[in-house]
C-alpha cells in the first residue's frame, strides 16, 4: 500500500531521531511491501528562519492533504535562540499549538510502558515495577477548563477569578468511541476517570461513556474518580490497559503514568482528528543540549512511527513489528548515552536506528 506522511523534523535533535523513524517506515515498508512517501514540512524555529512564522499556511495544508504527520520536535533555548525575543504567537512553540489546532486533533494517546530491561529506572518500590505496567492514557484535547470562559474581576472589592469547565454530549462521544477503538486493539479494558462525585461535567461524561461502551460489548468498562487513579497509578499501575478521561485530569495523569516509566527518551505519543489523519511525536522536546551530536535516543519518535501505523494505517502487524525490535534490542543490551547501564552496549542515534531496522 501507499502512505503519504508529512515529515517535521523541526528543531533541535528533532532532525536526528526523525531520520531514524524513516530509517525504520522504510525498513517496514521493504519487508511488508508498502510505500511510504515523504514530504518534508517546515514547523517551528526552522520554520521562522525560513518564513517568519512558525507555521506557515503551505506547511498547515501540506500536513492537512497527508495520511498522517510525523514529528521530531520544536524548540530552543530562551536568551539564546533569536525565535524567543518574537512576541509568544510567532514563537517556535505557537507552531505546535497551530498544527494540532488545524488538523482539528481532539484525541491525546500517551502509552506507558515498562522494559523489563529498564526496570531499573523505575521510580517505584521493586516489587510493583516487577509486575511491569503497559497503559495507554487517551486524553481529550480541545475541551473542558482549558477551553472554557475564564475571567478575573472584582467582586464586592475582592479580586476573584473563574474558569469554566465545559463538555457537550458531542464532546465526549466522540473521544469515548476513540478510546474503545484503541482498546479493541489493546487488551480491551476501559477505565474511565471522571470526578462524578463532585461535578456536573464528570456526571455527564460517566452517562456517555457508558453509552459508547454499549456498542463495545468486547470491552470492559470501568469508572474511576480521578483521585483514586493518581494513587492506583502509583500503588498498582499493572491494573491499567486504556485511561479515558478528559482533559486537565488527562494532562496531569499522563504525566504521573510516564513519569513511571523512568526514561523520557523512549516516550511515544499521538494526537488523533476524527478520521484517520493523526500527528506522531516523541513526548520528550527538542534537547538542545545534546543536537547534532548523535547520541540522542531516537526510540520515543520509532515507537510514535510505530503507533502512526497502528492508528492512521492500520497496520496492527507491521507496527507490532516494530515494537518487537524494540524489545529485542534491549533485550540485546544495546542502549543509547540517556538508558546505559553497566554491561551493555553504548550506540549513537543513527545507531540505534540501524539496530532497530537490523531487527525487524
Ligand atoms: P527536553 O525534553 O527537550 O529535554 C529535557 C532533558 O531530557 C534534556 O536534558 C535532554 O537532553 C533530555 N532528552 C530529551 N529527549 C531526549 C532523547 N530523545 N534522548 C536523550 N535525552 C533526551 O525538554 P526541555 O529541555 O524542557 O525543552 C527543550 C526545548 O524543547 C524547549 O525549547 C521546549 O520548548 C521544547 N519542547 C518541545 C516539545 C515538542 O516539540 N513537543 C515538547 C517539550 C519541549
Amino acid at each position: 500500500m501507499n502512505f503519504n506522511v508529512a515529515v517535521i523534523p523541526g528543531d533541535g535533535i528533532g532532525p536526528e531521531i526523525v531520520a531514524e523513524a524513516r530509517k525504520v517506515l522504510d525498513k517496514v515498508g521493504q519487508k511488508f511491501g508498502h510505500n511510504f512517501n515523504y514530504t518534508e514540512v517546515l514547523l517551528g524555529g526552522v520554520s521562522i528562519d525560513a518564513c517568519g512564522v512558525p507555521l506557515s499556511d503551505e506547511a498547515l495544508e501540506t500536513a492537512k492533504k497527508s495520511d498522517a504527520v510525523l514529528l521530531g520536535a520544536v524548540g530552543g533555548v530562551v536568551g539564546v535562540d533569536k525565535w524567543y525575543e518574537l512576541p509568544p504567537h510567532l514563537r517556535p512553540e505557537a507552531g505546535l499549538l497551530a498544527i494540532r489546532k488545524g488538523l482539528g486533533l481532539f484525541a491525546n494517546l500517551r502509552p506507558a510502558y515498562l522494559y523489563n530491561e529498564l526496570k531499573a529506572a523505575c521510580p517505584l518500590k521493586e516489587s510493583i515495577a516487577e509486575a511491569g505496567f503497559d497503559m495507554v492514557v487517551v486524553r481529550e484535547l480541545t475541551g473542558g477548563l482549558y477551553f472554557g470562559e475564564r475571567k478575573t474581576e472584582e467582586v464586592d472589592g475582592v479580586l476573584t477569578a473563574t474558569d469554566t469547565l465545559t463538555y457537550n454530549e458531542n464532546e465526549i462521544r466522540r473521544i469515548a468511541i476513540k478510546a474503545f477503538e484503541i482498546a479493541m486493539k489493546r487488551n480491551k479494558n476501559v477505565i474511565s476517570v471522571d470526578k462524578a462525585n463532585v461535578l456536573d461535567s464528570s456526571r455527564l461524561w460517566k452517562k456517555v461513556v457508558n453509552e459508547v461502551a454499549a456498542d463495545y460489548p468486547e470491552v470492559t468498562l470501568t469508572h474511576m474518580l480521578v483521585d483514586n487513579c493518581a494513587m492506583q497509578l502509583v500503588k498498582d499501575p499493572a491494573q491499567f490497559d486504556v485511561i479515558l478521561t478528559e482533559n486537565m485530569f488527562g494532562d496531569i495523569l499522563s504525566d504521573e503514568a510516564s513519569m513511571i516509566t523512568g526514561s523520557i527518551g523512549m516516550l511515544s505519543s499521538a494526537s488523533l482528528s476524527e478520521g484517520k489523519l493523526g500527528l506522531y511525536e516523541p513526548s520528550h522536546g527538542a534537547a538542545p543540549d545534546i543536537a547534532g551530536k548523535d547520541i540522542a535516543n531516537p526510540i520515543a519518535t520509532i515507537l510514535s512511527a510505530a503507533m502512526m501505523l497502528r492508528y492512521s494505517f492500520d497496520l496492527d502487524k507491521e507496527a507490532d513489528a516494530v515494537e518487537a525490535a524494540v524489545k529485542k534490542v534491549l533485550e540485546d543490551g544495546i542502549r543509547t548515552g540517556d538508558i546505559m547501564s553497566e554491561g551493555c552496549t553504548q550506540v549513537g542515534c543513527s545507531g540505534m536506528g540501524d539496530a532497530i531496522c537490523e531487527r525487524i
